[in-house]
C-alpha cells in the first residue's frame, strides 16, 4: 500500500523503514535539504533508559528504552558505544544516596538480560583517585553505571541509508503543506493521494494538523534544550544534579571535546531555536560546580539546541513525560513525542498500526 510518511527525523526514518520492511510502498518527505537536520541531531547523543525519569514513574519507557539499546549497539556498533556514568553524590545533593541507588537498583533490574553492567558504588577515596576533575568539597562518593553514546547525525544518516535499501523512497527539500484526514497530501504544489499518511514531523505534527484543520486529543509542550561544546577532552562521563534545583544534566566526552547539556526553557515554534546567553551562563555555572579547573567563556567551542516535543501536562519541564503517544484521524496517524533511543520500537508500533488501518480501509 502507499504510506507518506512526513519528517525525517530518527522517528518518521525508523517508522518508514518498519513499514517499507513489511512490504509498503513509502515515500518519506522532509522539508528540510537532508535527514536528521532537525531536534535528532541536537540531541544529547544519549541511547539511554532515563535513569531521572524513574522518579515519574515512566516504568514502562524506562523499560523499553534500557532494552532498545542493545537494538541500537548490535545494529550499529561502528557508531554507537557502552558508556560509563558517573553519579557523583555530595553532602548537600537533593537525591540521599540511598535515593539514587534505589533508582540505579530499579535501572538495572528494568534492563533485565539487556543490562550493559551493574551500578557500582565508589567511597569518596576511592571516587577522587578515578575521577580527579570532581569537585571534593563535601564528597561523599559516587556511583556508576553504564548507558551508551551514539553520534545521532551519523547513526540516523545510517538508518536512512537501511531505509532506502528497504525501499523507502526518501524526498528531501519536500515539505508538505497540507494534508487531509483521506490521504491526501500536498508538497511541492503536487497534490498526491495516500492509502496512509504518518504524521511525524517532531514538534512540528501538532502544528501540521491544526493548520489543516485536524483537532487532536494531545497537544505539544515545546521545550528547548541546548548544549555547550567545550574544547577540552574529559576522561569522565557524568551525571551530575543541577544545584539548588531538581533537575539533571550531563557532562561527556564527545569526539575529544566536552559535551555539556542541557536546559529546559519553553518557547513557541515561531521563536528561533538557540542557545541563550542565560543559558550559556546556566550551563557553564553547572560545570564549574562539580568539575576542576574551571571553564570560561574561552572554552566554549559550539553551542546547538533542540525542540523536545513533549505532550503536554501541567508539570514542569523536567516531570514532564518523555512517553510517546500516536493519535489516529481517519487515514492520518500522528506521533507525539517520542526518545531517540525509542524510535526502533514506535517504528515497529506505527507498522503495526498501519496494518490495522489499512485492513480496516479494506487495502492490506
Ligand atoms: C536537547 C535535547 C536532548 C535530547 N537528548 C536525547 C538523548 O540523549 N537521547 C534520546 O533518546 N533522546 C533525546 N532527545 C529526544 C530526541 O532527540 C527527540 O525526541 C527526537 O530526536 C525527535 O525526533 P523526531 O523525528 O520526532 O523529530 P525531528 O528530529 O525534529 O524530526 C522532524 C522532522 O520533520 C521535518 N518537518 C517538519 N514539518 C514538516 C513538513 N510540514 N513537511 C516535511 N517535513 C517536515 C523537520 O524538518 C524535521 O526534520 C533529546 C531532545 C532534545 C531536544
Amino acid at each position: 500500500m502507499r504510506v507518506a510518511v512526513i519528517g525525517g527525523g530518527i522517528n518518521g526514518v525508523m517508522s518508514a523503514w518498519a513499514l517499507a520492511r513489511r512490504g509498503h510502498d513509502v515515500h518519506l518527505f522532509e522539508r528540510g535539504e537532508q535527514l536528521m537536520g532537525a531536534t535528532s541531531s541536537a540531541s544529547t547523543k544519549l541511547i539511554h533508559g532515563g535513569l531521572r525519569y524513574l522518579e515519574h514513574g515512566e516504568f514502562r519507557l524506562v523499560r523499553e528504552a534500557l532494552r532498545e539499546r542493545l537494538f541500537w549497539i548490535s545494529s550499529a556498533p561502528h557508531l554507537v558505544h557502552k558508556l560509563q556514568l558517573v553519579l557523583p553524590v555530595y553532602k548537600s545533593s537533593r537525591r540521599p544516596g540511598w535515593v539514587m541507588r534505589c533508582g540505579l537498583m530499579l535501572y538495572d533490574w528494568l534492563a533485565g538480560k539487556s543490562n550493559l553492567g551493574k551500578y557500582e558504588w565508589l567511597d569518596r577515596g576511592i571516587a577522587l583517585t578515578r575521577f580527579p576533575e570532581l569537585n571534593c568539597t563535601e564528597l561523599l562518593g559516587a556511583f556508576t553505571f553504564f548507558d551508551a553514546q551514539m553520534d545521532d547525525r551519523a547513526l540516523g544518516l545510517w538508518a536512512g541509508s537501511e531505509a532506502v535499501k528497504a525501499g523507502v523512497r526518501i524526498r528531501t527539500a519536500s515539505e508538505v503543506t497540507s494534508i487531509s484526514e483521506t490521504g491526501e497530501l500536498r508538497s511541492n504544489g503536487v497534490d498526491q493521494k495516500y492509502d496512509l499518511l504518518v504524521n511525524i514531523a517532531g514538534p512540528w505534527a501538532e502544528s501540521l494538523l491544526s493548520r489543516n484543520g485536524i483537532s487532536s486529543e494531545h497537544q505539544l509542550d515545546l521545550v528547548r534544550g541546548s548544549h555547550l561544546v567545550l574544547s577540552r577532552q574529559p576522561q569522565h562521563a557524568f551525571l551530575v544534579e543541577v544545584p539548588d534545583e531538581e533537575r539533571f544534566c550531563f557532562i561527556l566526552p564527545y569526539h575529544g571535546q566536552t559535551l555539556l547539556g542541557t536546559t529546559e526553557v519553553r518557547q513557541s515554534l515561531s521563536e528561533p531555536i538557540a542557545c541563550s546567553k542565560q543559558e550559556e551562563g546556566y550551563l557553564l555555572r553547572v560545570y564549574n560546580h562539580y568539575i576542576r579547573p574551571a571553564a570560561t567563556d574561552d572554552d566554549i567551542v559550539g553551542r546547538f539546541s533542540g525542540l523536545r516535543p513533549l505532550i503536554r501536562s501541567r508539570s514542569n519541564p523536567s516531570a514532564a513525560t518523555r512517553e510517546y503517544a500516536i493519535e489516529r484521524q481517519g487515514q492520518v496517524l500522528t506521533v507525539f513525542g517520542g526518545k531517540w533511543t525509542t524510535s526502533h520500537a514506535l517504528g515497529e508500533r506505527i507498522a503495526v498500526l498501519a496494518q490495522d488501518v489499512l485492513s480496516q480501509s479494506g487495502n492490506s
